[in-house]
């Protein structure tokens, strides 16, 4: 049995006292991690912050994007060792935002997810379709695609702890999620591709969240899928009560 995971993706909102807030307001009120591993996915500014109120607590905190080398002349760039020794326990990787406006190759994220292993923290590693993909129905291969070369020379064992994230980018911010149905079918794609690279032991252990206008009213849809082990939530993560809401299919 896979343990579902609800992660946050706060993008590039609120300041410090508002992160603080938050995670002040919902800290106490998140299920016991043997149900649910709940986490908030922050800008680097308020990682620290936040790693000091969650303290103790049920709620776990992740980047959003790390660099690839633990240190050195690389300006502007967050270190995967400096998150690790924060305590930060999750990174997300290739969000398709990072992708398209920084331009982040596979192999760029590959290299992040082997550095954020290695310093013992999880990547989330995203992965989805354009619009134009979508409907020339070519996601599937789209999809094996990013995951091949996203897990390039990651060994088993590794692959076994990750968390992938499917978000078409046609459902982000768009109010339009992909419905529960297609959802579970990519996802089944994905558990596929890692059943093919890595054998049917680590394709059964391996987490695959859905991203994508998830909010609580259509949470719980998403959940009873087989394929999908958990969301990836922007939008409805950033207020305190909406986030809590998200939980509710663990009750
Ligand atoms: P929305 O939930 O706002 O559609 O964002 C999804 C997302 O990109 C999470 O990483």
């Amino acid at each position: 049995m896979r343990k579902p995971i609800i992660a946050g993706n706060w993008k590039m909102n609120k300041t410090a006292a508002e992160a603080k807030a938050f995670a002040e307001a919902v800290k106490t009120k998140i299920p016991a991690n043997d149900k649910v591993d709940t986490v908030i996915g922050s800008p680097a500014l308020f990682l620290e912050t936040l790693m000091n109120v969650s303290a103790g607590t049920e709620l776990k905190i992740s980047a959003q994007n790390c660099f690839w080398e633990n240190a050195g002349a690389y300006t502007g760039e967050t270190s995967p060792a400096a998150l690790a020794d924060l305590g930060v326990q999750y990174v997300i990787i290739g969000h398709s935002e990072r992708r398209e406006y920084f331009h982040e190759t596979d192999q760029d994220i590959n290299k992040k997810a082997k550095a954020i292993f290695a310093n013992k923290m999880t990547p989330i590693l995203c992965c989805g379709e354009s619009l134009e993909t979508y409907e020339a129905g070519k996601t599937a291969e789209w999809i094996e695609g990013q995951i091949n070369a996203g897990l390039a020379d990651l060994t088993a064992e590794q692959v076994s702890n990750l968390v992938i994230a499917y978000e078409p980018i046609w459902a982000i911010g768009t109010g339009k999620s992909a419905d529960a149905q297609i959802a579970d079918e990519i996802c089944g794609v994905v558990r596929q591709t890692v059943e093919k690279l890595y054998g049917k032991e680590v394709s059964e252990a391996v987490r695959i969240q859905y991203g994508g206008s998830v909010k609580p009213e259509n949470i719980a849809e998403y959940m009873a899928k087989e394929n999908v082990d958990g969301a990836l939530v922007g939008g409805a993560s950033l207020e305190a009560d909406s986030f809590l809401a998200l939980l509710d299919f663990v009750k």
